[in-house]
């Protein structure tokens, strides 16, 4: 059968960026296995597996805007140092949760200028465009339950 709206589909993929470095690859693990059609993963990669059978294997590049979207100035910010209570040792990477905007998130401190901390609420991969090395391991009809939760049961999926 074909990947489409409420198919329980497996599948291994491989993340790299433009210039090749690899992101995350679940090559080594257990498949990926996800309900389609609900937005579970981003719309980019779900848009490239309709329509795709069991076997098929291929390169799907997404633009930002449709991976982990478009880079947002707004959610660039210089604080203070003082925001920083209780640690010291504040350098470029580091990864703070924080509420942003959108609610609670992850901020990561790209500069540091005496006690001018700019932090970046940006997905780390915002901005971005993603190339997916796909294949599709498995591909069933989601059962009514699965589909009434938005989600995929059993192995690879929610265990309740
Ligand atoms: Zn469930």
């Amino acid at each position: 059968m074909q990947v489409s709206n409420n198919s329980a589909v497996s599948i291994h993929y491989t993340l790299t960026k433009d210039d090749g470095e690899v992101i995350d690859s679940s090559i080594g693990h257990e498949p990926l296995t996800y309900l389609h059609g609900t937005g579970s993963i981003i719309s980019g990669l779900e848009k490239a597996l309709s329509g795709k059978s069991v076997g098929d294997t291929f390169t799907a590049n997404i633009p930002a805007s449709d991976a982990y979207g478009l880079i947002f100035e707004d959610r660039i910010q210089v604080i203070s140092r003082e925001m920083f209570d209780g640690i010291d040792n504040i350098e470029v990477g580091m990864q703070f949760h924080a509420d942003v905007s959108e609610g609670p998130g992850i901020v990561t401190v790209i500069a540091v200028d005496g006690d001018n901390i700019t932090i970046d609420g940006n997905h780390p991969l915002a901005g971005m465009p993603l190339n997916f090395d796909i294949e599709v391991i498995e591909v069933r009809p989601a059962t009514e339950e699965e589909i009434e939760h938005g989600h995929i049961h059993g192995a690879g999926g929610h265990h309740h």
